[in-house]
């Protein structure tokens, strides 16, 4: 029976510690939104494309807009972009350069 204590009180410090993780890592994002006056911008890990196909433009300059075309994520540097290529995405999607 104090076996049976003694796991209990740990797995209850261990869910403990479990939550103790969590507002520190809201704290943390706090801080980096606060230290960035940019509007955020979608990150270049989240999509397939190197270029935006509309504009030629290099993803990493800024994505401010997404699509998914075909099982792909393509990312704009702005909604017009975005707009042109939803008028053609047959032809653009080859101006893309996916990631290999
Ligand atoms: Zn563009």
């Amino acid at each position: 029976m104090k076996k049976l204590i003694v796991l209990f009180s740990a797995t209850l410090f261990l869910i403990a510690c479990a939550n103790n993780k969590q507002p520190k890592q809201v704290d943390k994002k706090d801080s980096t939104a606060m230290q960035s006056e940019v509007p955020q911008s979608i990150d270049v890990r989240f999509v397939d494309n190197t270029k935006d196909p509309s504009c030629g433009m290099p993803v990493t300059a800024g994505i401010s807009d997404t699509v998914s075309y075909k099982g792909k994520r393509y990312g704009f540097c702005s909604k017009e972009c975005k707009a042109n290529f939803l008028k053609n995405p047959e032809q653009l999607v080859a101006a893309a350069e996916l990631k290999k």
